[in-house]
This record gives C-alpha cells, structure tokens and sequence, in this order.
C-alpha cells in the first residue's frame, strides 16, 4: 500500500447500495450541488485497467466476472486518490467501501486526522429492478452524462443533453449475467455494512426506487445536516 499522507477531508459521505441503485448519478449530482468530490473506485478501477497499470492488470478479470477485487488494491488506490487537493471540499464514496474491511481501514485513515465518516447512506432498492437499470445503462463518452435505453434517452437522438457529445459508451461488465453475480456480491460482502453504519450511528435510509430529483433532494438534505 502507498504511504502518502491523507488530506484533511471535512465532508464524508458514503453511498451504499447494489449496481443500478443510482450511486452514481447522485453522487454527480451532489458534486455539483455542493461542491464535493465523486470518488468512484470502480471509474479508478476502470482508469488502472485502462492504463494498463499492475493494479489494473489483476483487476481486470475480476472486474469483468462481476466479483469484488482484492481489499489490497482497493485501498492503495483509494488512498493514492484521497491524497490529492481536490478532495480538501470533502468527498462522496460511491463504491466504497465494499467490505468491513474496507470499512475498518476507511475509519483508520480518517481517524489518523481526526475525522470520521459524517454520514452512510443506504439507498434502498428492489433487487428485481436492478438487472433491467443496469443491463440499458450508457455515458456520453465525453462528460459521463448517464442515459438509459428505456428511461433517458438523450433529447435530439445520439447527442449528449449537457455536453453535445455525440459518443457514448457502455461498460463491459454491465451485461445480465455480470449483473447478477454483481448483486449476489452486494449481498454477501456489502450489505452488511448497513449494519456496520447504523451501529456508529451514522446510517441514513433513503427509498431509492422514485424519480431521481426527489432522491436528490432527500441526499442533499441529509449533506446540509450532516457535513461541514
Ligand atoms: P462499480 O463501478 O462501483 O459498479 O464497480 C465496478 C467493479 O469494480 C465491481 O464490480 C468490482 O469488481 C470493482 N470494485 C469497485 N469498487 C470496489 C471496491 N470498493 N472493492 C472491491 N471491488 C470494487
């Protein structure tokens, strides 16, 4: 693991919930509403496969069969990512953490400046939707936007709504099959963190299945009481 030093990071907002919940779509929305910073281990994750770093390199296959990669390389990278400027604002995990493991650590490293996760939302979802979100979701290759086959299609067809972009791209590992071993995975190893949260007082459940504004709008309300 890297031994760079953690910034101090005011804000700390946790996301939880299975593939398709709309981790990330919040998470870009309260970056934009509030200042803070996405930090997506699984977009790090996707970059390392990309470059072709060691990392990268034996997370690949993992990535691509639905299951969690090594607690090791999770934290190396995360760490890597909190030691950088950008995250002063405070940051929201969409992603992370994924085991207890990753949880205990994540509390080790805030506790080593005096922080602590300021609050863990779980966005509660029904299993069934999932595969269906998960398996027409696409980005503009160019912004992130997300669009849907079913739920958001651009406006004027094959043009990004926020950015004109007129690329778009899909993950490998957003097919049904890998979905569902993604699912399984949220249910053994992450789902207990909802547990793990509301033991430290810190847990807040926020009904998932709505309209995306209204979600928005409960997660912002929970940032205003909670961070800062
Ligand atoms: P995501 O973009 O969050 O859906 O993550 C995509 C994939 O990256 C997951 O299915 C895992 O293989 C891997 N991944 C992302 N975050 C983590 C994590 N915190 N721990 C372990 N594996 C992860």
């Amino acid at each position: 693991m890297s031994d760079t030093a953690v910034e101090v990071v005011p804000a700390v907002l946790i996301l939880l919930g299975p593939p398709g919940a709309g981790k990330g779509t919040q998470a870009r929305m309260l970056e934009e509403k509030f200042g803070l910073v996405q930090l997506s281990t699984g977009d790090l994750l996707r970059a390392a496969v990309a470059a072709g770093t060691d990392a990268g390199k034996a997370a690949k296959a993992v990535m691509e069969a639905g299951d969690l990669v090594s607690d090791e390389i999770v934290l190396a990278i995360l760490k890597d990512r909190l030691a950088e400027p950008d995250v002063a604002k405070g940051v929201i995990l969409d992603g992370f953490p994924r085991t207890t493991a990753q949880a205990e650590a994540l509390d080790g490293m805030l506790a080593a400046t005096g922080q602590q996760v300021n609050a863990a939302v779980s966005l509660e979802v029904e299993d069934d939707a999932m595969v269906d979100r998960v398996a027409g979701r696409y980005t503009c290759a160019k912004c992130g936007e997300g669009y849907h086959d079913s739920f958001k299609q651009p406006k004027a067809e094959g043009v990004c709504d926020k950015c004109g972009g007129t690329e778009f791209k899909r993950r490998a590992d957003d097919n049904a099959e890998t979905v569902r071993a993604r699912l399984q995975a949220y249910h053994d190893q992450t789902a207990p963190l909802i547990a793990y949260y509301d033991g430290r007082g810190c847990l807040e459940r926020v009904p998932a299945m709505g309209a995306i504004d209204e979600i928005a709008g409960a997660l912002g309300d929970i940032v205003a009481k909670t961070a800062g």
